[in-house]
């Protein structure tokens, strides 16, 4: 049996600020397990429920401070490269809860963590953060989500999300203003574009880029029988696009583990 680690694969502990997410993504994992635990309703996913001031401060006291983090998991140890925090792990930074998410970031970054922020960039939210936290630059390592060159299949996968030429400025602003950048392409929405979109991103990630396939087991079937997805992430397919992408001679490319889980596997 294989597993995956999830987010654990990237920081040692997450945090959120709000339930519901408005980019209301149709493969997105917190919303199924939202609505599957009776905690929202997947048509009520998209408004966004955010926490007070006061339980963000709670939230964070019950943090394990920085170093305690390292004992809740050998393999945070084992994995130096791992941040403290990824922020937010739920949801996603936009103009509406952006006051409450630099208040929390503010806290956290003031007591020491690290902080991956991972996010589906919007131009005013990133232009508020590198502001406001140029001098936490050493402790922040932004990862954007840019999972496809195409804005036809962002805005059927990722309804409300911002679109590709947004992403690529907010990355490019990020980069020239000295942060840390990576980048996660998963899922990776289409290949016709993804070598492309891969060698226009490397120019501004000082980091990694992360590529993965959509995990279907919680994607409602409706939207997988439409674009006939399931046929397209065959083992086949990801060993193809592996080689592609391989060939590009990247030394900064990582795989998510259920990539190659199902390469190494036998699930086609
Ligand atoms: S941005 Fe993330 S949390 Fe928000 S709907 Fe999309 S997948 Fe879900």
């Amino acid at each position: 049996m294989t597993t995956t680690k999830g987010t654990k694969e990237w920081a040692k502990s997450n945090f959120n600020i709000s339930i519901g997410c408005e980019n209301d993504c149709k493969y997105c994992y917190a919303k199924a397990m939202a609505h599957r635990y009776g905690r929202v309703q997947r048509p009520f996913w998209k408004h966004m429920r955010n926490k007070t001031y006061a339980q963000i401060v709670l939230q964070i006291k019950r943090l394990p401070k920085p170093l305690e983090l390292n004992l809740q998991n050998p393999n945070n140890i084992e994995n130096p490269e791992l941040l403290d925090i990824m922020f937010p792990s739920s949801h996603d930074i936009t103009e509406e809860n952006l006051e409450r998410a630099c208040y929390a970031l503010s806290k956290l970054l003031e007591k020491g963590y690290t902080v991956l922020i991972v996010t589906k960039p919007r131009l005013e939210v990133i232009a508020e953060l590198l502001y406001r936290f140029q001098r936490f630059k050493s402790a922040i390592l932004f990862r954007f989500t840019m999972t496809s060159g195409d804005d036809q299949a962002l805005q059927y996968w990722e309804t409300n999300a911002s679109l590709s030429r947004e992403r690529m400025i907010c990355l490019y602003l990020a980069y020239k203003a000295g942060f840390s950048t990576s980048v996660s392409i998963e899922p990776f929405l289409e290949d016709y574009t993804l070598i492309e979109h891969i060698k226009k991103i490397q120019k501004y990630v000082t980091q990694d880029i992360w590529v993965g396939p959509m995990n279907f087991t919680h994607v409602p079937k409706e939207y997988i029988q439409e674009l006939n997805q399931a046929e397209y992430y065959t083992k086949e397919n990801l060993i193809r696009i592996k080689q592609e992408i391989d060939a590009l001679g990247f030394d900064n490319i990582k795989y998510k583990d259920h990539f190659l889980n199902k390469i190494n596997g036998g699930s086609k």
